[in-house]
């Protein structure tokens, strides 16, 4: 089989609710990937910052490899030997001493919602069915009907109602708009410390810090997404980090697994994890052996390979060489660490093109958004392998 029969293939028997390159993995090391045809890429998007460890790293192979031989799944109807150590660890890097464990990033945020509710009512003491949380313009949370409900892109939502209520929405970045959106049955804020798949959008220096004051002020909880910003990507471990702010709760997905299997988590205070009772949630596959210890080989990665130092030394030399690039399509550099977004301008004719054209010199891209191209590699990358997709990203935006 070819590129083509395997293209066909999918197109005759799956649902047509993604637009990928035509490329067909089949087998990946570290940063790099390779196509049926044995073509090599550099793979730029780490599967949307799940492989943060880079493809295939063998430590996580061996712990996944080991645990699949003794025991995959318990149940949470038992105890298993495994899940203890990740909740600890997971506390430990984020400072946040209750864990619950889910599988999709979607789940984590449903958790967190759920939590959210539930204290409102059992703990602020919010009216019965009143509770509100503010969100923000241009977020993503994932495509469960709850997290749809609350997205400002048209797409996400047309037909699929009908909706759930209970959320606000306010511009990103813009701390005014939080204080003037709370009332007293204001529940949480729940926002990305970045807004991945929004576009790589850094909101002004000292906006989390300053919602962590306006929260903590209203008896509202902060609760950050850092599905994509967390685990190191954004050169701190987690973004929050970045302005010493204290999250009430956050959830956690994507590289958690290193990209080996859906593992999630949400993460919290005491006074918010309090309020789930037994019977009030849960999930099969949530926390079961497999899963945790897959995670703790992942996050021990993470802080032994110091991978979000590397992302902050590396994000820092790389955004400053893009910044170079002197191409009459580029509108803006931005980003943290090795989570960049180059944005075009419009007249560029979209991301989409110079994400092939880079497929062509062998490096994996994908546009967010129509007009912005993101950069973010394995954090495992050297300076020598950002130089070189340096040099073909210069080429890409300026001779096209
Ligand atoms: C990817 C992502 C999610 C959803 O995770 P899934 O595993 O795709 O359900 C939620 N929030 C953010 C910020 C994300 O980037």
């Amino acid at each position: 089989m070819n590129t083509q029969d395997y293209i066909n293939l999918e197109n005759q028997y799956g649902a047509n609710n993604y637009h990928p390159l035509d490329v067909v993995i089949q087998k990946g090391d570290g940063i790099w990937v390779w196509d049926v045809e044995g073509r090599k890429y550099l793979d730029f998007l780490s599967a949307y910052s799940a492989v943060n460890q880079g493809h295939c790293h063998p430590r996580i192979l061996e712990a996944m490899v080991e645990q699949a031989k003794r025991i995959t799944l318990t149940s949470r109807a038992f105890r298993n030997d495994k899940l203890g150590l990740m909740y600890k660890k997971l506390s430990e890097i984020s400072g946040l001493p209750k864990v619950l464990p889910m599988n999709s990033g979607a789940e984590a945020v449903e958790t967190a919602i759920k939590a959210i509710r539930k204290w409102a009512y059992t703990v602020k003491g919010i009216p019965k069915d009143q509770a509100e949380i503010i969100v923000c313009e241009n977020n993503f949370a994932g495509r469960t009907i709850t997290i749809i409900s609350f997205s400002t892109e048209q797409q996400y939502k047309e037909g699929f109602g009908p909706l759930t209520p209970g959320f606000k929405i306010i511009p990103y970045g813009d701390i005014d708009a939080l204080k003037n959106a709370i009332t007293p049955n204001t529940a949480a804020f729940l926002v990305e410390p970045i807004q991945g798949e929004g576009g790589i959008i850094v909101p002004p220096e000292g906006y989390l810090k300053a919602a962590e004051e306006v929260c903590r002020e209203n008896n509202v909880l902060l609760v950050l997404d850092e599905i994509q910003t967390g685990l190191a990507r954004t050169g701190k471990m987690f973004a929050f980090m970045h302005e010493g702010v204290q999250p009430d709760g956050i959830t956690v997905g994507k590289a958690l697994s290193g990209g080996f299997y859906p593992i999630s988590a949400f993460l919290a205070k005491e006074e918010v994890m309090d309020v789930f009772k037994p019977g009030d949630h849960g999930s099969t596959f949530g926390g079961n052996p497999l899963a945790a210890a897959i995670a703790v080989a992942a996050l021990d990665v993470l802080v032994e390979e110091n991978l979000a130092e590397r992302a902050r030394e590396l994000g820092d030399y790389f955004m400053n060489k893009l910044r170079t690039i002197e191409s009459k399509h580029v509108k803006e550099v931005r980003g943290k660490g090795l989570l960049i977004g180059v944005e075009l301008y419009p007249e560029a004719g979209g991301a989409r093109r110079f994400c092939e054209a880079l497929k062509d010199e062998g490096m994996l891209c994908k546009e967010t958004h129509e007009h912005v191209i993101r950069f973010a590699p394995p954090l495992v990358i050297s300076q020598n392998d950002i130089d070189w997709a340096f040099e073909r990203i210069q080429k890409v935006l300026t001779t096209l």
